[in-house]
């Protein structure tokens, strides 16, 4: 019978498994092969598509999705929201007779023109210069995506201004990637390799979120409208006993996976792993590792998905880095590495690293680029909600660092002082039991606090917020790696032996960038005083971060090699910082809104009610003095509570009132910030003494625990 039923899942999940993608499979079948080969070579980025061609494949795409049962199509693309947009154009065409034919024609598969006014656009566009462009992205594949009854073909697309100006986090990542593959080719072919034709960045994104039950949820305005919890006394059980982590999976919860995998799986993103996160109510779940372009369009399916999911459960899935205060905040752990389209990925060190000169040369070019452009690294992960994550004592600090591991750094430092000749190696691990078998040990431990650490194959970025695109780090990452293999690349062209120009290069970075490696514990004050005095910048709040990202290098950097000009730089900086202030402004008006309309009326009432029991006991002759230092305590609460929010009124209309972007960010970060606090610290007290059954709010325990 468990033969019969696992045989099912293998079915079910094979047959599920990208059923609502147009894939190479699909083309294969719906494409002729003259068609298809021309699609594939535009794919590669060998020629662009031609006029002819789009309409057949927009023809096939069309017959493909009706019969999935699509009535629409519409352009996805990803503006500087950081989320994804869409607009819908049904596939109706009128025909003169009154009826309607079902139509899709490459010109509408290619390019959209959707109203681009009210996107951000940083002063790239006023609202009356309307037109923007969506071009479609080949390199990810369309899909049919069902909500509810509606059913549309989703075409993942790019994002420009009327004047061609990147409006979206695609185009600078797609922009990211043929730089890296064009400097990443010229380094194997200096150094002897001539088979190599590609060279592509992979990403695999591991995912962390919370699960609230929504009757908790919907009760919460903060939740609704900031995403995160604005008060919140702690619960007396917090993560202190550390078995949530890996812990066994709640029925419930385990349920919502299962679902949520399915529903990936249709949408072909490999759902890979899933568990139970450090705190209590926290999971993450990892997809398989693709290229950087489709797992970044993967990762906003995977959000979006969580959160459609978790509703159909009864559920509110929270990606916000930090919803809870006193427990671990979510992070994006990107595990990028580089491989050729000939199987190899670059970043294995293989058996005997230290031989391995092409694995050296970009192990080396990352150390190098992480170095150099460590703030602009650190601005990639800079929003409101990182605040309290980075530099907080559960993620990596604000500080940029590389973990290598033992071996790696062994061969670093002798390149440092000549020339490496071995390689550590890890051994076998005996267990002390007979029964248990001896375990090959890696050559290196892991390293969980390091914002950059190399695990095996890959490098994993560990800073990125889990509300994040995944988008933005990784064009910087590929594009500053890119420009120290352009460096090296030239050096290795001109030399007239090129291993030895390799071992001289090598040397010259292991001696100029080894401040940047650190293998320790990250969250010591230890490091933070060590990391001061190798120079390496701490950078703790989004604003000061944000200020760096229009540095001269930085502009250098990313216009040298096409990624943004200055331009679209400086409008994207204005973005964020405006953003900044924005989701600021929205957590002050709704701390404002709860503690006017919900916390102090409570606290009125329960201050009354105390009166009342003072008035009434002393009237019956005994002595109401428990009652009366209650009702002290309230008070005097419910006086700290109206002058902070008197306060806090006057910092939002200050900070509001400041036209400078970077002014106004710094007004909302020094004056709104602590002012909000100062409302929640009473709050939080009251929490404590006020009668459950009167306060309104679902508590920490009641929505960290109760599944
Ligand atoms: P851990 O928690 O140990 O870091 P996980 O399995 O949770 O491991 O996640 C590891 C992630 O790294 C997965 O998404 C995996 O696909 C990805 N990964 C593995 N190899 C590569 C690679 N070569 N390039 C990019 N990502 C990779
Ligand atoms: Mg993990």
């Amino acid at each position: 019978m468990l033969e019969k039923e696992n045989c099912m899942t293998t079915d079910l999940v094979t047959s599920v498994f990208g059923s609502n993608v147009f894939n190479d499979v699909v083309m294969r079948s719906y494409l002729p092969k003259n068609i298809y080969k021309s699609l594939k070579r535009s794919i590669l980025g060998e020629h662009p598509l031609e006029p002819s061609v789009a309409d057949v494949v927009a023809n096939a795409m069309k017959d493909w999705a009706l019969k999935k049962g699509a009535t629409h199509f519409c352009h996805w693309f990803q503006p500087m929201t950081g989320h994804t947009a869409e607009k819908h154009d049904s596939f109706i065409s009128p025909t003169p007779d009154g009826g309607t034919i079902m139509e899709f024609s490459g010109k509408e598969l290619i390019q959209g023109e959707p109203d681009a006014s009210s996107f951000p656009s940083g002063g790239l566009r006023a609202t009356f210069e309307a037109r923007g462009y969506t071009a479609w992205d080949c390199t990810s594949p369309v899909f049919v995506k069902e909500d509810g009854k509606n059913i549309t073909l989703y075409i993942p697309c790019a994002f420009c201004s009327y004047t061609g100006e990147a409006l979206d986090k695609k185009t600078p990542l797609l922009r990211s990637i043929e730089v890296l593959n064009k400097h990443s080719i010229r380094i194997l072919q200096a150094l002897g390799n001539t088979t190599t034709k590609r060279v592509t960045a992979t990403l695999g994104s591991e995912q962390e979120y919370f699960l609230v039950d929504g009757k908790f949820a919907q009760k919460r305005l903060d939740l609704i409208l900031a995403g995160r919890t604005l008060f919140g006394a702690p619960s007396p059980r917090g993560q202190e006993l550390d078995d949530h982590y890996f812990g066994s999976l709640h029925e419930r919860v385990a349920s919502f996976m299962h679902d949520l995998n399915v529903e990936l799986w249709r949408l072909g993103v490999s759902a890979k792993t899933q568990h139970n996160e450090v705190s209590p109510a926290q999971y993450e779940l990892a997809p398989v590792f693709t290229t950087v372009n489709m797992a970044t369009d993967h990762n906003q399916l995977m959000m979006e998905t969580l959160e459609k999911i978790a509703l159909r459960h009864g559920l509110v899935c929270l990606l916000h880095e930090k919803p809870f205060a006193g427990v671990n905040g979510s992070g994006k752990h990107n595990n990028w590495s580089l491989v050729t389209d000939d199987g190899n990925n670059l970043l294995d060190p293989g058996e005997t690293p230290h031989e391995n000169m092409i694995f050296l040369v970009f192990l080396s070019a990352v150390i190098k680029a992480v170095d150099k452009y460590a703030k602009l690294l650190r601005s990639t992960v800079a929003n409101v909600g990182n605040d309290h994550r980075l530099g907080a004592n559960e993620a990596p600090p604000a500080i940029v660092s590389i973990f290598l591991g033992d071996q790696l750094t062994d061969i670093i430092e002798q390149f440092a002082t000549g020339g490496a000749k071995s390689s550590k190696s890890g051994g076998h691990l005996q267990l002390g039991s007979s029964t248990l078998p001896p375990l090959p040990r890696d050559c290196t431990d892991r390293n969980r606090t390091s914002p950059f650490a190399f695990t095996g194959n890959k490098f994993e970025f560990r800073m990125v917020g889990s509300s994040q695109s995944t988008a933005g780090p990784t064009f910087v990452l590929n594009t500053i790696v890119a420009d120290v293999l352009s460096e090296i690349a030239s050096e290795l062209e001109s030399a007239s032996d090129p291993a030895a120009a390799a071992q001289g290069v090598l040397q010259k970075i292991a001696k100029e960038h080894s401040r940047i490696l650190y293998n320790g514990d990250n969250y010591t004050d230890s490091w933070v005083t060590e990391a001061k005095k190798r120079g390496l910048a701490n950078i703790r709040s989004t604003v000061d971060s944000l200020a760096t990202l229009t540095d001269p290098e930085n502009i250098e950097v990313l216009s040298k090699h096409n990624v943004l000009t200055e331009t679209e730089l400086r409008a994207r900086a204005e973005i964020l910082l405006e953003n900044y202030s924005k989701v600021i402004n929205i957590e002050a008006l709704t701390t404002l809104n709860m503690a006017k309309r919900q916390i102090l009326p409570t606290a009125a009432s329960f201050s009354a009610r105390l009166g009342n029991a003072v008035t009434a006991v002393k009237e019956a002759g005994v002595a109401a003095d428990t009652q009366k230092a209650m009702l002290e305590k309230v008070c005097s609460l419910m006086s700290l509570l109206h002058d902070g929010i008197s306060a806090l009124e006057a910092a939002v209309e200050k900070a509001g009132g400041i036209e400078d972007g970077l002014k106004k960010a710094e007004a909302f970060r020094d004056l709104v910030v602590p002012a909000m606090l100062k409302v929640r610290e009473p709050a939080d007290e009251l929490e404590k003494i006020v009668d459950a059954d009167l306060w309104p709010l679902p508590t920490y325990a009641e929505m960290l625990f109760c599944k």
